[in-house]
């Protein structure tokens, strides 16, 4: 029995010690006492999905129960066909299941989809949105945010950074855009330097880049690099474009930079490569936005092939797969700057995790370009302010859809979480 539930059972049966309470009473007063909690009780009764599209394809999901409470998530980027792989790969098992047992669920969602593809891709990226919407759920149930759920926070709010939609020099809307971060308060910014349309690349295919098309990427970190103060950090994305050479060059290249990081200089799935790339350069290196679960992060861990990790955390496994990720980095010393391209919804689920891991530096927002779409898609409005989102104390992430809003991207000719039809 705790303190306070000790000290309401005396009060509630202060009568016994002068002799007057009955048996019956006293059985009553131990019971209504010695269990001051009661864990709700709850089955799944239904999934449903909206598509929707802003930067790329972000999958919404909805997990319903018995006693009318639902959990949000989000799924993106390989999220083509997670409202297929939802319906029929994942919701023959949780129908009826008890939602509070989201580890449970999550892997025996990933057990049995051991030859369905659950290492990677689209099948972790549609788990991912439904783990991130039995947390949703968890945290209405027992009315505590999430973050209180994952062992508490240890930050009251999240570092953002903004990933620039214009910041070429011959692009006449980047001096407006880079006052814009500035006005919104950001202490980091990210630009892409690998650029298809470069007229000085040879081939189509091939990234290998020549002199000139080094000498522009250098040019271009130089100018954003310039336009921003000191105390701005600056990042630099590859997008896995790049052959090994020009990975290590560009590296070298961008040092008197100080970056914050230089990005996926080549694919994510030869660690040796990136493990080489950083072991040339001074150049902090980042990757895994394209890496899923634990086992993506165990080699890029264990070989020292990144500075920074960057797990996607509405694809690469959900909040807790995230949270598991973050540790293990962590027991690496190396950071966890976690990948978000998604609406308010999920970058404040992201949120969640980011306020409970000690090693978190800094996280993506990427929704600069769609700025109307950002801030009416939940009822709360703008998340962000100077910079930072900070974490709230209502129940499960905390934000609500607006569905007007929302419905503005639908992807045409999808369903809107439409009831499941009973089979
Ligand atoms: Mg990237």
């Amino acid at each position: 029995m705790t303190k306070h539930s000790r000290r309401a059972f005396l009060a509630s049966t202060g009568a016994a010690f002068g002799g007057a309470l009955g048996l019956q009473s006293l059985s009553a007063a131990v019971q209504a006492n010695s269990s001051p909690y009661r864990r709700p009780k709850l089955k799944i009764t239904d999934i449903r999905t909206a598509e929707v599209r802003v930067h790329g394809l972000q999958t919404h999901v909805r997990v319903y129960t018995d006693e009318g409470l639902f959990g949000e998530g989000e799924s993106t980027d390989a999220s083509h066909g997670a409202a297929s792989i939802i319906q029929r790969a994942f919701r023959p098992f949780l129908m009826n299941q008890d939602p509070l047992n989201i580890d449970f669920l999550w892997e025996r969602a990933r057990t049995f989809g051991i030859f369905a593809g659950a290492q990677a891709g689209q099948y972790v990226t549609a788990l991912s949105g439904v783990e991130i919407a039995l947390w949703d759920l968890a945290g209405k149930a027992l009315g505590l945010p999430i973050y209180q759920l994952m062992g508490g926070k240890m930050r009251d709010k999240v570092r953002i950074y903004c990933d620039s939609a214009h910041h070429h020099a011959d692009d006449p809307k980047s001096k407006a855009m880079f006052e814009q971060i500035q006005k919104m308060g950001f202490s980091a910014v990210k630009i892409d330097v690998d650029d298809a349309r470069n007229p000085n690349r040879w081939d189509r295919v091939n990234w290998t880049a020549n002199n000139r098309e080094m000498d522009d990427m250098v040019n271009e970190v130089k100018f954003v690099r310039e336009s921003f103060p000191k105390e701005i950090e600056l990042a630099v994305d590859g997008h896995g474009r790049f052959d090994m050479g020009t990975g290590k060059r560009l590296a070298k290249a961008f040092e008197p930079f100080r970056l914050m990081f230089f990005e996926e200089p080549v694919p994510a799935e030869n660690v040796a490569a990136m493990r080489d790339i950083r072991q040339s350069t001074s150049t902090p290196i980042c990757c895994g936005e394209n890496r899923f679960l634990r086992h993506g992060f165990t080699d890029i861990l264990e070989q020292r092939a990144a500075d920074i990790i960057m797990p996607d955390i509405q694809k690469c496994g959900g909040l807790l797969e995230s949270r598991k990720i973050a540790d293990m980095a962590h027991a690496h010393y190396v950071p966890f700057a976690p990948h978000c391209v998604v609406s308010p919804i999920g970058t404040m689920a992201s949120c969640h995790v980011c306020a409970t891991v000690p090693n978190f530096l800094v996280l993506e927002w990427h929704w600069i370009a769609n700025l109307e779409a950002w801030r009416n898609f939940v009822q709360e409005g703008e998340i962000i302010k100077d910079g930072f989102v900070e974490l709230t104390d209502r129940p499960g992430i905390g934000v609500t859809m607006n569905e007007e809003a929302a419905r503005k991207r639908q992807v045409p000719n999808t369903t809107w979480f439409e009831p499941t039809k009973q089979s």
